[in-house]
């Protein structure tokens, strides 16, 4: 079976310090070099992607005074994925008195992702998160807030306290609008320089160091090549690998891919978080998922008919009949059971034959409990934009019939390999947000991810690549470097490719068979068979595409075609190796359940003594097996056990 993959060296997060976890980010900034405020603006750092992660990134380093050139495919910073996030952003500020403490959401965080992630960079997770709500509160985010003023909190998956800070369901949005004010006031001051429908397609690396971008204007078709001191990737998840999943059609893996390619390790591609509340797929025509914010099983309770084939409505099943399975298998934490846990619970079920709705993939979420004890004004306020998109998608009303559900792809805890800097093994290439691999483990805990782009924008990143701009300067790089050149050429080369091969399918349809064979294969559950085959059908699929696929129109235009015939060949690879991760890992924890490794009762069974690594890999070229390098995980605070929700 290793004719998949190599083993190479190990490799060790050299950044971050040793000691007790709750001093190390202290120290850490404090051993970090300093750039003087009036040489900053003699540095220029280039910023891929204005999410949370890119958007607070860029805004904090022109506000700290360095020259900053940030990227965007979107034709506003602001229409970054991240305004899609519904429910929520933890912050261990313990508001509740419930027990809360940066302790607890780090524990709670290591747990949730299965003994997977690094304790250094959680625990300093934790400890930021507290300022995250501070500094967004003081850029005037509308965080919702009880009757008395205070900040309200509700809970998400995978804990047992009141930490999640929201506003309504639209809290990406109005975080991302928090970060975007601050981002154009540094455009106004010139600190930054903002390009909006600009992809970038190549990374540029000088002597071993990564020094620009080579970029595209999606508008005109121009091929631009821009050079830095710094290299920051801020360009979100690559889920759509899927083809169907929750994210927003665009986003896509180029930017971290193209990073591979050049010699950026991917750390873990296999652990993809499946979120067990969204609208279920309704028909072939379909080409996107919709979540149902994890906030709602706060007062949703999930449940399907106790007897098989039960085709009832659901009014007409009385209690006695009803199988509330999250409550009677996992009576500790309910419906509020993460995600990972609560998706694989959802498919067995279904596989039993006790699903609901059309082809019986679907469990029901009711609210009938929550609406009689709160009333539905309470209910409304708290959850009415889910409630309304819920109706206008399904043209059911939730008030009424309970919403129906099923497990959908939802977001990567896989991406380029960092260290606790925020440092990929290539030196000068800094990964942020969804696109690192960096804090999450197997499984993501709810409410986590705008946690950690803010994290990492706000108050990481700003510190650690001071650290390595200090250590410069690095020699100015010219437009007519080879390296330049090169890479320039081979973006070149790629496109007109894309527009000559002129074959008889199109991209959309590679892209759908694609995620097709994923879902399948490597989906919610995967075995070692199956990963196999899917490998030979990616690789079969990979070849008819770049012989048959047809991308009409020029490339010195505005062409959609093209766009996506880039992202859908770098999903190609990284499928195939999401793939070979998934067999390599003979163990099931968090997103990653392996048929074979599992307990007598069903739940993912670990391997501790085999798999407590983090897998990063190097790319061979492609089609070739990729080399494997193991980061050991060391646990000294929270000790891996079977973990239990019971
Ligand atoms: C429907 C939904 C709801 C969610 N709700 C929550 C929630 O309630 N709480 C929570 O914590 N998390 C939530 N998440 C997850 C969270 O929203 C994301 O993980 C997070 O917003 C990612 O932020 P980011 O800044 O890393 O990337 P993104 O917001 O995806 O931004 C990526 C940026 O990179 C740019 N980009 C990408 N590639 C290129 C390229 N090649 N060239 C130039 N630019 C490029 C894009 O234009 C964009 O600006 C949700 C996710 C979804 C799908």
């Amino acid at each position: 079976m290793t004719s998949f993959w190599t083993e190479g060296d190990a490799i060790a997060d050299t950044a971050a310090p040793d000691g007790p976890v709750e001093t190390r980010w202290e120290r850490r900034q404090f051993s970090a070099k300093l750039v003087n405020p009036a040489n900053r603006r003699k540095l220029t750092v280039i910023v891929i992607g204005t999410g949370l992660a890119g958007g607070s990134a860029a805004a904090t380093l022109g506000e700290a005074g360095y020259h900053v050139k940030s990227y965007c495919y979107q034709d506003s910073p602001r229409r970054a994925h991240s305004i899609a996030a519904q429910g929520g952003i933890n912050a261990a500020k313990n508001y509740r008195n419930d027990g809360d403490s940066i302790y607890r959401l780090f524990y709670d965080t290591v747990k949730g992702g299965d003994f997977r992630a690094r304790e250094s960079n959680v625990y300093r997770l934790a400890q930021v998160s507290v300022n995250i709500i501070d500094q967004c509160v003081a850029q005037g985010v509308p965080f919702a807030r009880e009757y008395g003023g205070l900040l309200d909190n509700r809970s998400f998956g995978g804990t047992q306290v009141s930490r999640t800070f929201y506003a309504r369901g639209q809290t990406g949005q109005q975080l991302l609008l928090g970060a975007y004010q601050a981002l154009e006031r540094q455009i106004a001051a010139g600190n930054v320089e903002m390009h909006e429908r600009h992809e970038m397609l190549e990374l540029i690396i000088v002597d071993g160091k990564a020094r620009g971008v080579v970029v595209r204007d999606l508008v005109t078709g121009e091929i631009s090549t821009e050079v830095a001191d710094a290299v920051v990737l801020a360009s979100g998840g690559y889920g759509n690998v899927f083809f169907l999943s929750t994210n927003a059609k665009g986003c896509n893996v180029t930017a971290t891919w193209r990073a591979h390619r050049k010699g950026a390790y991917f750390a873990n591609p296999c652990y993809t978080q499946i979120h067990p509340t969204c609208i279920p797929e309704s028909g072939s025509h379909q080409s996107k998922l919709t979540l149902m914010s994890e906030s709602l099983r706060n007062d949703g309770r999930v449940w399907v008919p106790k007897k098989g084939g039960d085709d009832r409505e659901a009014a007409d099943i009385p209690e006695d009949e009803r199988d509330y399975y999250l409550e009677r298998i996992y009576p500790a934490f309910g419906n509020l059971v993460p995600r990972d846990i609560a998706s694989r619970a959802a498919k067995n079920v279904c596989d039993e034959g006790r699903g609901v709705g059309p082809g019986g993939l679907g469990v029901y979420l009711d609210f009938a409990d929550a609406i009689t004890r709160l009333g539905q004004p309470a209910v409304e306020a708290k959850y009415g934009n889910l409630f309304e998109m819920y109706a206008r998608i399904t043209g059911e009303d939730p008030y009424v019939t309970p919403m129906r559900i099923y497990p959908a792809v939802h977001y990567t805890m896989g991406g380029l390999w960092v260290d606790y800097d925020l440092q990929s093994n290539i030196p000068g290439l800094f990964v942020v947000g969804e696109a690192n691999f960096s804090d999450h483990g197997a499984n993501r805990l709810g409410a986590s991810a705008l946690m950690q782009g803010l994290a990492d924008g706000y108050f990481v990143l700003p510190n650690t690549l001071g650290n390595y701009l200090a250590s410069g300067p690095y020699e100015k790089v010219s437009a007519d470097h080879p390296s330049v050149v090169e890479a320039r050429t081979q973006v070149e080369e790629r496109l007109q490719k894309f527009l000559t091969i002129n074959g008889d399918r199109t991209v959309d349809s590679f892209h759908r068979e694609l995620g097709h064979i994923m879902w399948e294969y490597c989906g919610m559950e995967r075995t070692e068979e199956g990963l196999t085959k899917a490998i030979g059908l990616i690789q079969a699929l990979r070849e008819e595409f770049w012989t048959r696929v047809k991308v009409p129109g020029v490339g010195a235009e505005l062409n959609q075609n093209l766009e996506r015939a880039g992202r859908v060949a770098d999903f190609f690879e990284l499928a195939e190796l999401m793939c070979v991760d998934a067999l390599h890992r003979a163990e099931s924890c968090g997103g990653h359940f392996r048929a074979e490794s599992q307990t007598e009762d069903g739940e993912a069974l670990r391997h501790d003594d085999e798999f407590s690594y983090v897998a990063a890999w190097e790319f061979a070229g492609t089609g070739a097996a990729p080399t494997l390098h193991k980061e050991d995980l060391n646990f000294e605070y929270v000790h891996p056990t079977q973990r239990s929700y019971k």
